[in-house]
């Protein structure tokens, strides 16, 4: 173990996850983080850390959400010339899909950047 490891870094990747799927507080834990799916709350309902000010480089999600639209628009076109599905069948397939994935990664983009911003800069933007 390196000497600047606090005990909290024990938690991982795992916890980022399911603070993400959660939408946990990264101060004190409760489910505050997202007041819209894939939206950060400005603060914390319940210890009131400033979470808009941690959404730093909060504008690379449109770029996340651009690139994940590359990659399903040619998972689809690659199912159509494998499979040819009947359009209703497509379109019942992807909008769902479609929607879990963005706001899945939207989360766990903001969840990453926003922990990250608030290991660095702690509590001085209190
Ligand atoms: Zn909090």
């Amino acid at each position: 173990m390196q000497s600047g490891e606090s005990p909290d870094d024990t938690k991982g990747q795992s916890g980022v996850i399911r603070a993400a799927l959660l939408g946990l507080c990264p101060k004190c834990g409760a489910a505050s983080l997202f007041e819209a799916p894939a939206r950060v709350a400005l603060t914390c309902s319940s210890c009131a850390l400033d979470l808009g000010s941690l959404e730093r480089g909060g504008r690379l999600a449109g770029v996340l959400t651009a690139l994940l639209a590359i990659v399903l628009i040619g998972i689809a076109v690659g199912i159509e010339t494998a499979f040819r599905p009947p359009l209703w069948l497509q379109a019942a397939f992807w909008a769902p899909v479609t929607v879990f994935v963005v706001i899945g990664a939207l989360r766990l983009f903001k969840t990453v950047l926003l922990y990250a911003n608030f290991e660095k800069h702690g509590s001085d933007t209190e």
